[in-house]
């Protein structure tokens, strides 16, 4: 997929949920290892999540990943924990502060690779920072859509059900601890409530 370059480069892979996101962040960490290449994996911090945990859980390879903070001065912790690594992979974007986009830039500056899987819409269809900055900087992008649940043609949306209702437009995006669960959607069948 990629040339031969001396420089480093973002490479962001996004779309909605159950789109296939960490599957192609998995073979193409695959593909690296097998070329020999040195790798390290970041998650967020988010709900109770600290120290190692791991990228893919379903059968196949899992990655091991650090949990490094979401906010503020705490993103650059990226930076300082890597040791020579040539290929920087960071799951669950989404979560991340803004801060985020200067980390990636200097990662590419330094000359790695840096790949970022993450969601770019909120349930409301809006799009969902620091995607969207990052996807503008990425000299790749690849944007992969799901299957909607209700109508069966591809999904680009992330439908938030609470209680099986559709979230109202006015909930925080990201509720920590809510009964809430996820379907993916098409443009025709995403809904809000809004009243
Ligand atoms: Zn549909």
């Amino acid at each position: 997929m990629h040339a031969i370059t001396q420089s480093g480069w973002i490479e962001v892979i996004t779309g909605s949920m159950f789109s296939g996101k960490t599957e192609e962040l998995l073979r193409r960490l695959r593909r690296a290892e097998i070329a020999g290449q040195e790798i390290s994996v970041f998650k967020p911090e988010v709900d109770d999540r600290y120290g190692e945990t791991t990228v893919g859980s379903h059968a196949g390879r899992s990655w091991e990943a650090s949990v490094v903070p979401s906010e503020g001065e705490g993103v650059w912790q990226i930076v300082d924990e890597l040791n020579g690594e040539d290929v920087v992979a960071i799951d669950e974007a989404n979560f991340f502060s803004t801060e985020l986009v200067d980390v990636c830039e200097r990662l590419a500056a330094d000359g790695k690779r840096v790949v970022i899987s993450g969601l770019d819409q909120t349930y409301r269809g809006e799009p969902f920072e620091p995607l969207p900055q990052l996807m503008a900087l990425a000299e790749y992008v690849d944007k992969l859509q799901a299957i909607c649940t209700i109508c069966g043609e591809p999904a680009t949306r992330n439908q938030r059900l609470i209680d099986g209702e559709p979230a109202h437009v006015d909930e925080p995006t990201v509720l920590v601890g809510a009964e809430e669960s996820y379907e993916a959607r098409c443009r025709n069948c995403h809904t809000l409530r809004r009243d």
